[in-house]
This record gives structure tokens, sequence and C-alpha cells, in this order.
């Protein structure tokens, strides 16, 4: 049967990793006690080893879950003793004072202003000399609260035994034997959960503390009965610390103890004393409490099982998935939503991006260098005017077009088409960065955009060089063809159609804004007046500075004469553009390249066109091309290969998605293998042959 205690103390603890419901909890022994009462001598003497933290402040901080495991000696070899921290990776531990340094540094390392902690420290030891048991040492409850120990110490080492204390565990009540049971707190606790004794046993130590026969008393539990009885205990040596094991010495010194005093303690059977005693009860009161457990968390293991099952088939169809699966898609995923961005950033669309980029600058030109020029009007006159001759006026307007073209191609070309560019680029990243399933990854996204921003940058300074030096050309001498003027005139119209448009529609909006047409006509006149008086007084000056003032009216707010100012801005610009469109539209400007001079609105859109065409021609090949091959090789590199199995764990349960599933997926596996282990336990018991005890 001892088989049973020891499959059933494996299966306690994987039911623990599961979860921690009541539901699907198998016994073990909690030992509660005062401060002192001797609760650890106990301890280290069912171990047979000195391992516990030792001081005079409270050292048992947090719970400690102690499963020991009983090694059988194997080919006539007395197997090592050691000690194990699952949780911590520390290794086997030899040596009795590694654990016990642990063990002190775990709960020194609570915050003083915590005092306890309700998280378990997890402890193994292996041997052959320990029988098959899990105990749980909780913190000494506190007797007299003292200064450098919070108030609330007391409720809180209370209420965390509290925890520990309910069904099914087996309360290991220490007390002392020179204390008065009626003080023992631990008893007090358990009678609360646990009125009829009947999972309790009372551990009575110091017994060679009272005359034997008043220690004959206690543990005879007349006074205080337990279901489960009394052991008495002789946990302390009586001899000097001269082993190095002072367990020992402590048996040595029980043995004389209870030896001294056979004749009562040996007259009365009933009676249990020792060490060795107290180890065997606990054996046999938590095999048959496991025993008897056994039935029903079978039937809760398997109802939740049934329902894991369940739910893995209604949720996620028994689709199985791993976390490295889960980071392989991901990444697959992301290469493959990249791939289709870069759709994006075929050539046609970028020149068509550069090219309205340009136009704009094209814009700006023309605005500084034509509109504004007083000898605008002959441009527009020429043709209806007679005494207009193109011979008289070309030079200038060639001597302008020069200069507005160098305007254009000197304007950072390069620089600007590539940042362009590389801003789409950007931008793209950072909406990959941000979304689905990115936005679960944060260190994942961070790394992507950093790498990526990374490439950008090393290729911006490149590319923008190589792009300005390819249009350099363009910079002396542009070459029109006939077919090219033709697009580019036309192109012209319709920018400028367009652009009227615009400015008719705003000066809609500010029509309806100041309340209508007439309104508007209004302050534009009051305006118009104001500047008349304003110029009368520059002349009235004549040539000496006035002082501009400020306009100022009774009659109407400053917000809509600002509106009236824009009104009288579009206006005038749809003057000068229709102007120029009837000029674009004229049989001059049609007659091809030798009207340039002109026509400068074709003229700078056909250099735009060159410059948009040269300039993608080079992104495409500096920035682009080198982009896209280097962009998936470093998701392998950056995002990849560069993850422990660890990390590949925690960034797939970074996705709540992800780690639901696998939470459940786990689940049912742990729960089909406690399943597995509950029933060969159940064909183990039915077999009529005893299995041997060990102890
Ligand atoms: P804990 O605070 O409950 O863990 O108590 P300890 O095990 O540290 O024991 C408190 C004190 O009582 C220590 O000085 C022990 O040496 C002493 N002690 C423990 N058991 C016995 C015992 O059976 N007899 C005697 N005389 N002293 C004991």
């Amino acid at each position: 049967l001892m088989h049973l205690t020891r499959k059933l103390i494996e299966i306690r603890s994987m039911l623990l990793s599961i979860d921690q419901s009541d539901a699907l909890k198998l016994p073990s022994i909690v030992v509660i006690g005062s401060q002192s009462s001797g609760k650890s001598s106990v301890l280290e003497a069912i171990v047979g080893h000195e391992f516990l933290p030792k001081g005079n402040n409270m050292v048992t901080r947090r719970p400690i879950e102690l499963t020991l495991i009983h090694t059988p000696p194997k080919d006539g070899k007395i197997p090592a003793e050691y000690g194990e921290f699952p949780g911590l990776g520390l290794g086997k531990m030899k040596d009795f004072t590694d654990i016990q340094r642990t063990l002190t540094e775990l709960n020194l390392a609570v915050p003083s202003s915590e005092a306890v902690s309700n998280d378990p420290i997890d402890l193994r030891i292996y041997s052959p000399n320990v029988p098959d048991l899990t105990l749980i040492d909780l913190p000494g409850y506190v007797q007299i609260s003292s200064l450098d120990q919070p108030e609330t110490l007391k409720e809180k080492i209370a209420s965390l035994c509290e925890k520990y204390i309910r069904e099914p565990n087996i309360i290991l009540a220490v007390c002392a034997a020179d204390v008065d049971l009626a003080n023992s707190p631990a008893l007090r606790a358990s009678r609360k959960v646990d009125p009829l004794g009947l999972r309790t046993i009372g551990v009575i130590t110091k017994m060679d503390l009272v005359p034997p026969e008043q220690g004959a008393g206690i543990l005879s539990g007349n006074r205080y009965p337990l279901h489960l009885g009394y052991v008495g205990v002789v946990a302390k040596s009586h001899g000097k610390r001269s082993s190095n094991d002072t367990t020992v010495v402590a048996k040595r010194g029980e043995n004389d103890y209870f030896g001294a005093h056979r004749e009562i303690f040996g007259s009365q059977t009933s009676l249990m004393v020792g060490t060795d005693t107290l180890r065997r009860r606990l054996m046999e009161v938590l095999e048959s409490s496991m025993a008897s457990s056994l039935h029903g968390i079978t039937n809760a293991v398997q109802l939740e099982l049934e329902e894991a099952t369940y739910q893995f088939k209604v949720q996620y169809n028994d689709r199985r998935i791993s976390p490295e699966s889960y980071v392989a898609e991901t990444m697959d995923s992301l290469k493959l939503r990249f791939k289709d961005f870069t759709q994006q950033f075929r050539r046609p669309i970028i020149r068509a991006k550069l090219k309205a980029m340009l136009e704009d600058k094209v814009m700006d030109v023309l605005e500084q260098l034509y509109w504004l020029d007083k000898r605008a009007p002959e441009l527009g006159a020429l043709g209806s005017d007679p005494k207009l001759k193109p011979e008289d006026i070309e030079p200038y307007w060639r001597h302008k077009l020069e200069a507005a073209s160098s305007l254009l191609t000197k304007s950072g070309v390069g620089r600007d088409s590539t940042l362009l560019v590389a801003d789409g680029l950007r931008s793209l990243i950072d909406s990959i960065a941000t979304g689905e399933p990115f936005n679960f990854h944060p260190r994942a996204a961070e790394r992507l955009t950093e790498f990526s921003h990374m490439i950008l940058r090393d290729r911006i300074g490149v590319t923008s060089d190589q792009v300005e030096n390819c249009i350099k050309p363009f910079k002396y001498d542009v070459e029109v063809e006939p077919r090219e003027w033709e697009a580019g005139r036309e192109r012209a119209v319709q920018l400028f159609e367009n652009e009227v448009a615009m400015c008719e529609q705003k000066l809609q909006e500010i029509k309806k804004k100041v309340g209508g047409a007439r309104r508007l006509n209004g302050l534009v006149g009051y305006l118009k007046s104001i500047e008349e008086k304003q110029k009368e007084r520059k002349l009235a000056a004549d040539g000496e500075q006035v002082e501009e003032q400020p306009v100022e009216s009774y009659r109407y707010p400053p917000a809509q004469l600002s509106d009236a100012r824009y009104a009288m801005m579009y206006t005038d610009r749809i003057g000068i553009l229709k102007l120029r469109l009837m000029a674009l539209k004229s049989k001059r400007c049609r007659a091809g390249p030798q009207s340039e001079a002109f026509c400068p609105e074709a003229f700078l859109n056909v250099v735009a066109d060159k410059l948009a065409y040269t300039s993608a021609m080079f992104i495409n090949i500096e920035l682009l091309d080198q982009f896209f091959y280097q962009f998936p090789r470093e998701i392998d590199s950056r995002l990849l290969y560069d993850l422990d199995r660890k990390e590949i764990v925690e960034f797939a349960r970074e996705n709540p998605v992800v780690r639901r599933h696998l939470d459940l997926q786990e689940r049912k596996d742990k729960l089909e293998e406690v399943m597995k282990q509950l029933n060969s336990l159940s064909t183990l018991r039915a077999d009529p042959q005893p299995a041997p005890r060990r102890h």
C-alpha cells in the first residue's frame, strides 16, 4: 500500500500545478504550532537532518511545502540523500546546510513590511531514511507581539494557517508539554475546523521538561481528546552539541528519556511516544486519508477532464498548438503581410507619389516667380495685344524660366523624395507593429520597429545622394520632346483647373461662413477702401515711413475681416489661374516646346515628370529593393532565432487568445495524465497481494 501514498504524492503535486481549487486537492500534513513550541525540531527529527532556518527572530516567513521521497537502496547500495527546490533550478543539494541557507535566504527575501508571504516554497527531500510524506511547515503562531513585529502579523499568520488547515489536509498540532494545552493556539485553531479531532494529530514536544506522569497524562488525551491521538517526543538533544548532526544526538536523547521512564510510558500501550512512532503514525494517517480521498478525487478529476475535453473540442475543435508553432506562424504571416504591403511600393505608384510632391513644388515656384511678377499680365496678353511682340519680351521670360527650372531642380529633390518613400515604409512598419498580433507583443513590436528604422536610416543617406546625383543633368539643361511637351501642357491645364475648383470651393465656404455673398462683398469693399486710404496716406507722406494702422471696425468683427482677406486672396488667384489657363490652351502653347518661355507651367511640369521618373528609379534600387531584401532576413535573425525556449513560451503567452488555448490544452493533458495514474492506482489497489511495508 505504500506505493499508493507515493503515487498519490506525485499526483498531488501534479494536481497542485493544474489548479488550487479545493475540489482537486489531495491531503497533505500541515504543521502548526506557536513559536518555540518545538515545531522545527519535530520536522527535523522526522527528516533526520537539521535544515530549517534558525534564529531568534521569526524565520519561517513563507509556507514550506516539504515533500519527502523515500529512495530505497538499489543493488545493495544506499542512495545519497539530497534536497531540491524544483522552482529555483538550483539542482541537487547534498549538503543540508545549503538547504538551510537557501531557506533562510528565501525567508529573508520577504520584505519585512510584509513579514509573511502566502507564496509557498517547494522543497523536496530524497532519502532512504525518510518515509513518503508531504508536510507543510507554516510560520509559528505569535504569542506575544513584540516591538519589532507588526501588530497585524498575528492575524496574518493566523489567516495563512487557516487557509492550510482546511479539508482534506491533516493537521499536525505541535504543543510543548510545559505549556498548558488550553493555551495552545495550534489546538485552538484546529478545533475550529476539526472539532472532533478526526484529522488532527497532537504532537507534544519537550516531554523531558515535565514530570513523566504529567507527560503521560497529556498523551492520554483525556482533557482534550483527539481522534487521531497525541504523540509525545523529545526532539532536543540533551548532550552537548558535539556531533556534527544534532538530530542524531537528539534521537539518542529521546531514546534515553523514554527508556528511563519505561515504567510509565511502556506500561500504557496506548501511549504513543518517540519520533519513530510519530513518523509511522503520520504515514498511516496520510495513507488512509489519501486512500479515502482517492474515490472522491478520481471522480473530481474525471469531471474536470470531461469538462476540459469538451471545452477543447468546442472552443478549438481539438486543434493542438505549441508556442513554437505560434511563433513560426506569426513570423510567416508577418512576412506574408509585408509582402502584400510591398505592392503599395511598386514603381508606378511611387512615381505617381513623387510626381504629386513635385507638382506641389511647381505650384510654389510659379507662385513665387510668376504670379507676383509685375510683368505677369504680359504673358496673358501676348497674342491678343498687337503691341506686344514675342521677340521683345522673350529674353526676360526665358531668363525667368531658367530661374524657375533651377529653383525646382535644386529644391532638394533627392532628400525630399527619399524621405517621402522612407516615411511611407515607416508608417507601413508602424501599422504592422501596432496591429494584430503585435499589439500583444510589445517587446517584439519594439524590436521590429527598431530594426526597420535602422535599415532605413542606413539607406536614406545613400539613396538621397544617389538620386540627387542622377538628377544633376536636369539642373543644367532639360530637353523637351514635343510629345512630352503636350503631356506636360495637358497636365498643367488639369492641375490649374483643379486649383481653380479648389479656390472656388474655399470662396463658397467663406461666403457661407460670413453670411452670404452680400455680406462678403460688404466686407471686401470695406477692406479695399481701407487699403485705398492707406495708399493715399503713403502718398501724402511722400515716401516717408508711415505706420501701418491696424484695421479696426465697429461694423465688422475681426474674424470676419480675416475671412474676407482670404476671400480676396482666392479671388485674385482664380483670376490669375484663369488667365493662365487661357494661355495654356492657346495656339502658342499648343505649338510645342519652342514656346517654353511663355508657357512655364507646361515646361515645369515636364521637368517635374522627368525628376519623378529618375527619382523613382533610383529609390527603387537603393532603398526599396534593399529594404525588401533585408527586412524578412532581419525578422528571422532578430525576432526568431534570438528566442530560447522560455522566451518562445513567453512570447506565445503574451497573446491572450493563444494563452487561453495553451492553458486549456495543458490542463487537459495534465488531467489526462493524472487520470491515467489514478486508474493505474485502482488496479494496484485491486491487487490482493499487499505491497511490502518499508518502514
Ligand atoms: P519552533 O519555534 O516551534 O520551531 O521551535 P524550535 O524547534 O526552534 O524549538 C524551540 C526551542 O525549544 C529550541 O531551543 C529547542 O532546542 C527547544 N526544544 C525543542 N524541542 C525540545 C524538546 O523536546 N525538549 C527540550 N528540552 N527542548 C526542546
